[in-house]
């Protein structure tokens, strides 16, 4: 009993062994920090306004960025890209997206530290075929070998990663003969791509199962996976709802999404896909990685929706915390409504802002109590007191 209690925990907490790929001066996979990132929404031919838009990602805490490489001018355009950067001290490592043109992959993959391509549509010529025989499909098979050939020396050579990006809505025609438009269809893709490059002795691979129905994604990326390690080709994963939109909407999709996948282990770097300015990605990504308790950025400040219990400002109190105490980088403060169920449901955290009476709150370190019954506008003051004195903290 106690080894299945182990087997089912294991199940939902221990991260998938996965091989460690290095892209630029970061590495992605194994034991690694799961890794942020996003993409540029500028004109790729607009160096200035490109590189601007990097570096405010970098800042905002963006780990790689990846940029549109429609066409050989903008693939060639990624040197003057990269080396703006380099001047201004900015060594984020870059991703060329590319689909339809290998040519474009093959220069972009000689300029920046990753390529992504799109096994839907890399190379597969166009057809109304309905049936491929058995023949056929696995002649395409060979083909597309001999078209990844010339990437991946160039990968080899320039040091560059490739990921194997699939779309739900750009499968390829051969695939969709076989499997349907499914979840199966997409991680199969992968793993034809992934075996091709395999076989050509390239292990600098990332996969990724896009789509903007989150079930397909979590149901594609979970068959991939399990398809993977039964092969011992145990990739890292980027995980990304597709098409996920904006505001509350876009970020609870891509919450539950990528939330779920990293819940069950699944996923060394994420995207968070936002029709908005690239940089709100950011705070979101930072935001699922530290909900789902696979990465640190800043305060866990936990709460209680407060109830007819409470009897002072907790909204308020609540708001002050943050703005004071959200830099410090670990720290787990608890600001509840009463201290009936308060200081119970807080659980680990290690100070607790707990309503005590009217306009009056308890303060404590761990289950300890140290002030009893301050007025709330004087209890802040006093948290940061005693966070000092732990020396946790730090100035702003
Ligand atoms: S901690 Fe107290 S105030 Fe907050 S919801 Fe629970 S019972 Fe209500």
């Amino acid at each position: 009993m106690q080894k299945k209690i182990k087997e089912v925990i294991d199940s939902f907490s221990l991260r998938r062994n996965t091989k460690t790929v290095s892209i630029g001066n970061i590495s992605l996979g194994g034991n690694n920090p799961i890794r942020i990132q996003s993409m540029t929404n500028t004109n790729t031919m607009d160096t200035k306004n490109c590189c601007k838009q990097i570096c405010e990602l970098v800042d905002s805490g963006c780990e790689l960025v990846r940029i549109a490489t429609p066409d050989i001018k903008s693939a060639q355009n990624l040197y003057e890209i990269k080396n703006t950067l380099l001047k201004i001290g900015y060594n984020v490592p870059l991703i060329a997206d590319v689909h339809y043109n290998p040519k474009v992959a093959e220069v972009a993959a000689s300029l920046v530290e990753k390529v992504r391509i799109n096994p839907g549509n890399y190379f597969d010529r166009p057809s109304n075929k309905k049936r491929w025989t058995y023949k056929e499909y696995n002649e395409e098979l060979e083909r597309i070998s001999l078209r990844l050939l010339p990437l991946v020396e160039t990968c080899k050579r320039f040091n560059c990663a490739i990921r194997v990006g699939t779309n739900f809505g750009s499968l390829s025609q051969r695939i969709v003969s076989k499997y349907g438009n499914t979840p199966i269809a997409m991680a199969i893709s992968a793993m034809e791509f992934t075996k091709i490059l395999d076989s050509l002795n390239f292990d600098q691979i990332v996969l990724s199962q896009k789509a903007s129905n989150v079930q397909t994604m979590i149901q594609s990326t979970k068959l991939l996976c399990y398809l993977l390690d039964k092969e011992n080709l145990n990739y890292p994963i980027h995980l990304g709802v597709t098409e996920a939109g904006d505001g509350n909407y876009g970020r609870i999709k891509s919450a539950i999404g990528i939330g779920t996948l990293l819940s069950l282990g699944i996923g060394d770097t994420i995207r968070v896909s936002l029709t908005e300015n690239p940089e709100k990605e950011i705070a979101a990504a930072m935001d699922i990685l530290q909900a789902s308790g696979k990465r640190i950025f800043k305060a866990e400040i936990i709460s209680c929706p407060s109830c007819g219990r409470t009897k002072y400002n907790i909204e308020e109190a609540l708001q002050e915390v943050k703005k004071a105490c959200e830099h410090l980088k670990g720290v787990k403060i608890g600001v509840m409504g009463c201290i009936v169920n308060g200081l119970g449901e807080m659980a680990d955290a290690d100070y607790g802002y707990i309503g005590s009476g009217k306009g009056i709150v308890n303060l404590y370190r761990k289950k300890d109590l140290i002030y009893k019954n301050i007025p709330q506008n004087k209890a802040l003051e006093k948290l940061i007191s005693m966070i000092k004195e732990d020396g946790k903290w730090i100035d702003l």
